[in-house]
């Protein structure tokens, strides 16, 4: 049985992949909300339900590869390939920008899959995409746990997101909870507080 976009929320409020309060985000933006997809995703048997959406969704697509972004994507791509009994692959990143190492390649019209996480701008999908295309391979479409963007990224191709979160979020200077004089959290060096 397929898991709804409620059971989903709970899962991630469970787990405290879905933390509250005032976070800096990898993009440079503040927000009141910050997933930890990896906290959920700690525990395989919930990587496995939730992927099951993102493969369900692309069963019928005609998909050779999965890739996706390092590091969170990894999970993500590993398990919706695994699902689709696909070739998986990663890019990262070397410098600044995402590459593929350890002698991964893609074929002319190839057909790959992109999987990630968590989209806020879509900025790792975006460079994922573009390797696809240096390579002449073809995008069959874009899977993913969450889309923070309130919808507002569109990456050209079918996309499919298992959650998607009205989350706000500012730029550093415009920060509603700066002026409030709210802590700013990186999340990853947050200490527990129960
Ligand atoms: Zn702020």
């Amino acid at each position: 049985m397929s898991l709804s976009e409620q059971e989903i929320l709970k899962l991630f409020k469970q787990t405290e992949a879905l933390l509250e309060g005032h976070f800096l985000l990898t993009s440079g933006r503040h927000s009141n909300r910050y997933f930890q997809c990896a906290k959920v995703l700690q525990y395989t048997d919930f990587n496995t339900q939730i992927c099951e959406k993102i493969a369900a969704h692309f069963r019928n697509s005609e998909i050779d590869t999965v890739i996706a972004p390092a590091l969170g994507g990894i999970i993500v791509g590993q398990e919706v390939a695994r699902q689709l009994n696909k070739k998986f692959i990663f890019a990262e990143r070397e410098q600044t920008a995402l590459t593929l190492r350890r002698g991964f390649s893609l074929a002319e019209n190839e057909k790959v899959l992109v999987c990630e996480d968590v989209v806020t701008t879509g900025g790792s999908v975006f460079e994922v995409i573009e390797i696809v295309k240096s390579f002449g391979a073809k995008i069959v479409g874009v899977g993913y746990i969450v889309d923070r963007s309130n919808g507002k990224v569109n990456f050209g191709f079918p996309q499919f997101s298992t959650l998607n979160v009205d989350a706000e979020s500012f730029l550093p200077d415009e920060c509603e909870l700066c002026n409030q004089g709210i802590p700013l959290v990186k999340p990853g060096s947050r200490k527990t507080t129960k």
